[in-house]
């Protein structure tokens, strides 16, 4: 039996483990996937305190490599049930034990929890889109973008990751075309001045990409002018979308309380409003999320566990 289960092995998960180790308390991470959560998609960290610049899959690796290496335990197996169980079936100083069910049928019980889940790609919802999956389509432009080089590519979304992948892609692919829904930009407008000046960027804006064209492998996608109604087939053998992330928290709607969206209800202090039940990083309630927000965040969740244990 652990002290603190944390669910989720990202930058907050594994910040929270590495504070609850040095709090003298024993770590087990669930991961349903591989650890470092979107971080490991990202080809350049440049704005963590303190560290110029990192790939995303350094940090993930250092970060990994710290957690384990001060004693957390790390599990590749999802989390798809938490159960507070009734007070008094075991912990004393009136704690309930959380029991957490993992796909592989695994059951781990520790009096704290720490929800760290991250939050997934979300899906554009055309036609096709599943099917086209690793035939053109991709959510992650480090992992898929050199199967490009030479070719043309879009990238659609108006955030940091749509502008960071663009900028990455434009390095080898012949021409990239960033398809955006309005006419502003969510991102950094620095990264946006340097996305400017490549002159193989064009950016094709407010627009939806509205089909999906190609058999069996992607050729071009239709968008569709938001103003006028017009339509244009872009011919481009690789469309990454990058428009955003949902969180997948309803496997434990039963303990903690979920915003309209999905997001853990919760704030700066990682309180879910079930002792004993923490959160941390993207998956909760939050105005800002980063790197630094998330492993800021599971710094709080640790040290407000390792406290309500005692
Ligand atoms: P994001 O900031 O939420 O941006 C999503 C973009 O996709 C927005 O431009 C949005 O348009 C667009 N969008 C959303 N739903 C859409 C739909 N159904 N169809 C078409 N377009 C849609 O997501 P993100 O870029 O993945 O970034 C997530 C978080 O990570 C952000 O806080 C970001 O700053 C951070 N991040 C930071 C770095 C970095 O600092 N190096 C790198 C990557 C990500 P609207 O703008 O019109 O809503």
């Amino acid at each position: 039996m652990a002290d603190v289960i944390i669910i989720g092995a990202g930058p907050a998960g594994l910040s929270a483990a590495i504070y609850v180790q040095r709090a003298g308390k024993q770590a087990l991470v669930l991961e349903a996937m591989t650890f470092g959560g979107q971080i490991v998609n990202t080809p350049e960290v440049e704005n963590y305190p303190g560290i110029r610049n990192i790939s995303g899959f350094d940090f993930a690796m250092a970060l990994y490599e710290q957690a384990t290496g001060l004693g957390a335990e790390l599990v590749f197996d999802r989390a798809v049930k938490l159960e507070e169980l009734p007070a008094g079936s075991g912990e004393e100083d009136g704690k309930t034990i959380k029991r957490v069910t993992t796909a592989g049928g695994a059951v781990y019980e520790a009096p704290a929890v720490i929800l760290a889940t991250g939050a997934k790609n979300r899906k554009l919802g055309v036609d096709r889109e599943q099917e086209l999956t690793g035939a053109g389509v991709s959510y992650c432009a480090t992992c898929d973008g050199a199967f490009y080089k030479g070719k043309a590519v879009a990238v659609n979304g108006g955030g940091n990751t749509a502008l960071e992948d663009a900028a990455f892609l434009a390095n080898y692919c012949s021409k990239v075309y960033v398809i955006h829904r309005r006419e502003g930009f969510r991102g950094e407008p620095q990264m946006l001045t340097a996305l400017k000046e490549k002159e193989n960027v064009e950016f094709v804006l407010n627009a939806t990409v509205t089909k999906l064209i190609g058999e069996p492998k992607l050729s071009a996608v239709e968008v569709t002018d938001k103003i006028t109604g017009g339509k244009r087939e872009i011919e481009v053998e690789g469309l990454f979308i990058a428009i955003g992330q949902e969180p997948e928290n309803k496997d434990f709607a039963n303990v903690v309380l979920l915003d309209p969206l999905g997001y853990i209800k919760a704030g700066e202090d990682c309180m879910t409003g079930t002792s004993g039940v923490f959160t941390a990083g993207d998956c909760r309630t939050k105005a800002v999320r980063q790197l630094t927000t998330a492993a800021s965040d599971g710094a709080i969740a640790a040290l407000a566990a390792c406290s309500y244990i005692g």
